[in-house]
């Protein structure tokens, strides 16, 4: 396993639209490996393969810290609800800004065995969910976010609150 360099805002590999994966090859797999080790790394809760340069629909996702998911060719299927709150991005480093998303989503995604699951969302995941499966479309949240970004001091993470006590 290994760490990847994080593009940031400003690289155009940011902004290009993922191809699907149609097999898992050995390259794949070491790739979601250190998809997961790059986020923990930057204590971040979410990363998109297009953020360490690979233009493949793959995430990875882990708010709790111990449930990580690979997501292999996601699909949003159902959303309800809304939450409105901060999120951040590892690629736009230092920065926060209030995005409203769904509450509820349904997704759709294959695992590194290319079996198919289903996922029920709600709160900070379902939150993750929607940003990471927009990076594959070349979408970064700033494009609908509620007033300017704000610079946030020390932080690195993507979604971390900013007034959590
Ligand atoms: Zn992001």
């Amino acid at each position: 396993m290994a760490i990847r360099k994080i593009r940031v805002d400003g690289d155009e590999v940011l902004e290009k639209v993922c191809r699907p994966i149609e097999h898992v090859t050995p390259r794949i797999r070491i790739l979601a490996k250190d998809m997961l080790e790059t986020m923990y790394d930057a204590y971040g809760v979410g990363l998109a393969a297009p953020q360490v340069g690979i233009l493949r629909r793959m995430c990875v996702i882990d708010v709790t810290g111990e449930n990580p998911y690979i997501m292999i060719n996601p699909v949003i299927t159902e959303t309800s609800g809304e939450q409105t709150g901060d999120e951040g991005c590892l690629s736009i480093p230092g920065k926060v800004g209030t995005v409203t998303r769904p509450d509820h989503v349904k997704v759709t995604y294959y695992d590194l065995d290319m079996k198919e699951h289903e996922l029920e969302a709600e709160g900070l995941l379902a939150r993750a969910c929607c940003h990471e499966i927009e990076h594959l479309d070349g979408i970064l949240y700033k494009t609908h976010v509620n007033g300017p970004l704000r610079n946030v001091s020390d932080s690195v993470g993507e979604f971390e609150e900013i007034d959590e006590e």
